[in-house]
């Protein structure tokens, strides 16, 4: 399949997923996750329409961003994020979906404000309380949440997560229940909306989406296995 086709099935399954729960394709965003992939596939899948991609490093996330730079591409950080890297991310991407901990956070505002920018991001919660993955526990979310709302050029505006791996798609689904739970609770909570839920990989996505996912995180259904 070349990246036209394999678009538009991811498209197609997008908007099958909706469909079946009565919501909008429209609300959900494809996001292509092009860790390892060099900037000409990127390219392509670009020439197909394709115009969000995220990286999960910022070396690589930078050495891409200079290589197509000219292209519009909506590039968002999607991995974990040291604090001294930061400051390479302001600017050039549209949304971090890595928040996790007070000090990146006030880096995220002084690199920002830094530039005169306000940086969107989501603040990722490691639903599965595994070890391994990156995201603030869903018990210290509000306190987080609290911290970061008031600052003034970060602005939160939604939740990510990487929920722990299931073959059967359908053992997922509590833990994106789980977030979207966690997001209504805090916009009830602070009375100020979070429209964003970033939930949802190659296997998992369509389970997602029909639980309220608004950025889907796609890399080997659009680029292949990775090596
Ligand atoms: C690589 C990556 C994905 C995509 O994973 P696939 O299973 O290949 O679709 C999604 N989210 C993050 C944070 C990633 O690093």
């Amino acid at each position: 399949m070349d990246a036209c086709k394999k678009i538009e099935s991811v498209m197609a399954d997008i908007e099958d997923a909706c469909r079946r729960v009565g919501r909008d394709p429209s609300e959900v965003t494809l996001l292509g996750a092009s860790k390892t992939v060099p900037p000409e596939v990127i390219k392509e899948f670009y020439r197909c329409g394709l115009r969000c991609f995220g990286e999960n490093k910022a070396q690589e996330f930078l050495a891409k961003y200079e290589a197509l730079e000219g292209l519009e591409i909506d590039w968002h950080f999607i991995g974990r994020l040291q604090t001294n890297k930061v400051k390479y991310l302001i600017g050039r991407v549209s949304l971090i979906h890595s928040l996790d901990r007070k000090p990146l956070a006030d880096e995220i505002q002084k690199r920002a404000q830094k530039r005169g920018a306000v940086q969107d991001v989501l603040i990722e919660v490691n639903v599965g309380g595994e070890e391994s993955k990156g995201g603030v526990e869903p018990e210290r979310l509000k306190e987080l949440y609290e911290y970061a709302r008031g600052m003034e050029n970060l602005r939160v505006i939604g939740l990510m997560t990487i929920p722990p791996y299931f073959e059967n798609p359908e053992e997922v689904r509590p833990y994106f229940v789980r977030l979207r739970e966690l997001r209504d609770q805090l916009e009830e909570e602070f009375g100020e909306k979070l429209p964003h839920l970033s939930m949802g990989m190659s296997h998992d996505f369509k389970v997602a989406v029909e639980e309220g996912a608004t950025i889907v995180r796609i890399g080997t259904r659009l680029f292949g296995e990775r090596t």
